[in-house]
């Protein structure tokens, strides 16, 4: 409510934010979480909450009038179509050499990403978070988010036989056939759920071509593990539409923060005011660094140091497709939720996610998202003359991702006798190096903020999100940042509430 005083303020309720409110909760402190995007939890006139990939309606996307698909065509038809303007759960937000890809709504990105829980290897560890005490993540963090996210792996003897993953034998079958190591890839879906689905006796979603827009069965998402623990607690009040905007040292102590709540046609509805005596930066990778630059560069918040906004990487993410011989289809019928990927990163820098294309008819793609050792690193700046957050990445710093991603795919086009797909990202166009689904930086940790993520220049100002990890996790990110987040809010409540 406006005019209110709170303890801690939360912005944003992805994994971070998640966390965050969680953990200060049980600790007895109230928590105010401020989402900008929808709650989701209420089903629309089709009787489900999301709706499905192959038919995105006003609740795909983020404020948009046409829908902007990760992929612009397939089999030389463009496939965008024109939507309602609405509060929908993906952002593709476009800054000028690269679209970011975000969920929006209560749960962050855990909405609609593919649940790819992966924990680093222990030895590329010291290059994600160089300042962090390995020993404690791997013994006591890693564990405590894994258990927390609910992550599980697919049960071998299903994969072997199910025609769902038919196009992942294909994979495994195709790497190991060029000496690459092929690995399970755990998930938080459910996968007794989806063993039933496949067996006909409950809903299908992930057998239904749900991912992207949101899973209405089967994937635990955040509104499924750490969400309804915060709320249990009696002391989290979660505000949806709402949208943070500023916050400024209060004259008495404290941080008074401006929060716009928001229509679901993205007008401003009401403007509110409430004094927070500690503020929790979790709006992700893009959203605190936009907040932050903004807050330093117009005086809000001018003690922030130099390193705001800067460290950004785009963990490396390029896709490609390939094409398979007539023999070896990859399946009609394939669920939507990626279970295993081929690790080249010790030789070639390039850890590579065997992905679903479910499309529903056979195509013989072999589709493939990699997370790559890309160095480049980009920053956030304040444009004072269209009153904006800019990003300095451009399309050409990709060049190094596609080098890596090659160490896998030319081998196997070689051993295989095939050629890549040109037909998913453009006409005549092999690498999708136009995108990334991991944003990861911006308020690095031990550089913008101490160790634990405890701003410097403020103090009861945190980053708590993908914000502190230095642009790359070697892996998916999710069970990073809030295996970090998990650590440091520990710290923090033990020091500073
Ligand atoms: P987020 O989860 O992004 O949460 C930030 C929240 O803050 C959002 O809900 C946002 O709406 C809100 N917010 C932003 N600004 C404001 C503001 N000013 N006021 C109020 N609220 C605000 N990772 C994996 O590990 N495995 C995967 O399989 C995987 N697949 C993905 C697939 C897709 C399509 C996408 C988009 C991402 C995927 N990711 C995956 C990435 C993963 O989802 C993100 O790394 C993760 O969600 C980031 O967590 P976070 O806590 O930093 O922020």
């Amino acid at each position: 409510t406006d005019g209110a005083r709170v303890s801690a303020l939360v912005i944003g309720s992805g994994y971070g934010g998640s966390v965050a409110a969680l953990r200060l909760a049980q600790a007895g402190v109230d928590v105010q979480l401020v989402e900008m995007g929808m709650a989701w939890d209420t089903p629309g006139p089709d009787g489900k909450i999301f709706c499905t990939t192959p038919n995105p309606d006003q609740r795909s996307f983020w404020l948009r009038t046409r829908t902007k698909q990760p992929f612009s065509q397939f089999l030389g038809f463009p496939i965008d179509k024109d939507i309602p303007r609405y509060t929908g759960i993906l952002d593709a937000e476009e800054f000028s050499g690269i679209t970011v890809y975000q969920g929006r709504g209560v749960g962050g990105g855990s909405l609609v990403n593919g649940g790819m829980a992966v924990t680093p290897k222990r030895e590329n560890f010291g290059a994600v978070l160089p300042t962090v005490d390995a020993n404690e993540m791997y013994d006591v963090y890693y564990p405590r988010a894994n258990a927390g996210l609910g992550v599980a792996t697919i049960r071998p003897a299903w994969f072997d036989t199910t025609d769902w993953y038919q196009f992942a034998r294909v994979g495994r079958k195709q790497a190991q056939r060029s000496g690459f190591p092929f690995v399970f890839v755990p998930d938080v879906y459910d996968w007794d759920y989806m063993e039933q689905e496949a067996a006909g006796t409950v809903t299908k979603s992930a057998l239904a071509g749900e991912i992207l827009f949101g899973n209405n069965y089967g994937k635990k998402s955040l509104q499924k593990t750490y969400l309804p623990k915060a709320a249990a607690t009696g002391r989290v009040t979660i505000s949806p539409l709402h949208r943070v905007t500023q916050v400024i040292p209060a004259s008495g102590g404290g941080y008074t923060v401006t929060i716009e709540q928001l229509t679901t046609a993205g007008a401003v509805s009401t403007i509110k005011t409430v004094t927070a005596d500690t503020v929790f930066f979790a709006a992700g990778s893009v959203g605190t660094s936009k907040l932050l630059v903004k807050l330093k560069a117009t005086g809000a918040l001018p003690n922030l140091n130099a390193e705001i906004g800067k460290g950004w990487g785009d963990n490396g993410n390029v896709m490609c497709g390939r094409a398979n011989h007539i023999w070896d289809p990859t399946g009609a019928s394939q669920s939507t939720i990626p279970c295993a990927g081929i690790d080249n990163w010790a030789a070639g820098g390039a850890f590579a996610e065997v992905a679903p294309l479910p499309t529903g008819i056979e195509t013989w793609a072999s589709f493939y998202l990699s997370i790559t050792k890309n160095p480049n690193r980009a920053q956030f700046t304040w444009n004072p003359t269209t009153r904006a957050v800019e990003l300095n990445w451009q399309t050409a710093w990709k060049q190094p991702s596609i080098d890596m991603a090659k160490t896998i795919f030319e081998k196997i086009n070689s051993t295989e006798g095939t050629i890549y797909r040109t037909d998913l990202f453009g006409t005549y166009k092999i690498w999708g190096d136009h995108l990334t689904y991991h944003p990861l930086g911006g308020a690095v940790l031990g550089k913008a903020t101490d160790n634990y993520g405890r701003l410097a220049g403020y103090q009861g100002l945190y980053a708590i999100d993908g914000s502190l990890i230095p642009g790359n996790t070697s892996v998916n990110p999710f069970v990073t940042i809030t295996a970090l987040a998990e650590r440091n809010i520990e710290k923090i409540i033990a020091q500073d509430f």
